[in-house]
């Protein structure tokens, strides 16, 4: 049985004191030992907050980039060391935004993957078909490629540990959601392909989030579907009160 987790990543949103009130309500209103995850994935500023106050609950952190390198001449930059000592426990890595508009390619990404995997912190790596791309019916082959070259060299054992979620870009902070048989449809295909590529078992244990839209009025139908285990949302994250809302139609 996979445990559905409830990703928010807040994007390039709140100032200090909007994220600790955020946290401070969320950390008091989620079930302690609730049979779903919820990870907030916020800017590199508030990380170390956000952990402080996160301590002994059910929330988890993550941030929503790194690099792949552990340090070094890589002026602006975080390394998955730093990340590792805060507290840090997800990173979200390849998401459309990234790949879109600072250039992140298939490799970057897989780079990313093995190092996020190198010190302990849980990968949601983000797949999704442009809508030039869906209309030329290119959806599974180009996702198909994407999850290929994102797990390229990971053991089995690593791909049983992945988050993917599958993020249409068409949908993602468009208010248009994919109905949640499109969404199941690509969520399938994906643990299809991880089963040729990693076995049947990690294709079992691996978690796949659908991301796009996503918000409590149309969570309960997505996250009823067979083969999604869970929602990275971005808008509707960012209110205490419709995150937690979330977490519970995860449950
Ligand atoms: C996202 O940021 O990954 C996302 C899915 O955004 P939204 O929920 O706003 O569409």
């Amino acid at each position: 049985m996979r445990k559905q987790v409830i990703a928010g990543n807040w994007k390039m949103n709140k100032t200090h004191t909007e994220a600790e009130s955020f946290i401070r309500e969320v950390r008091n209103n989620v079930p302690f030992k609730g049979d779903v995850e919820s990870v907030v994935c916020a800017p590199f500023p508030f990380l170390q907050k956000l952990v402080e106050e996160t301590m002994d609950s059910n929330v988890e952190i993550g941030a929503q980039n790194m690099h792949f390198e552990e340090k070094g001449a890589f002026t602006g930059e975080v390394s998955p060391v730093m990340l590792r000592d805060l507290g840090v426990t997800y990173v979200v890595i390849g998401h459309s935004e990234r790949r879109d508009i600072f250039g992140e390619t298939d490799e970057i990404v897989n780079k990313k993957v093995h190092a996020a995997f190198d010190h302990g912190l849980t990968p949601i790596v983000c797949v999704g078909e442009s809508l030039e791309q869906r209309e030329a019916d290119e959806t599974m082959n180009h996702i198909e490629s994407q999850i290929t070259k994102a797990v390229e060299g990971l053991t089995d054992e690593q791909v049983t540990q992945l988050i993917i979620a599958y993020e249409p870009i068409w949908a993602i902070g468009t208010g248009r959601t994919a109905s949640s048989e499109q969404a199941n449809e690509v969520c399938a295909h994906i643990r299809k392909v991880v089963e040729k590529l990693s076995g049947t078992e990690a294709a079992e244990a691996v978690r796949i989030q659908y991301g796009g839209s996503v918000k409590p009025a149309n969570a309960d139908e997505l996250l009823s579907q067979s083969d999604i285990d869970g929602a990275l949302v971005g808008g509707a994250s960012l209110e205490a009160d419709s995150f937690l809302k979330l977490v519970e139609a995860g449950k």
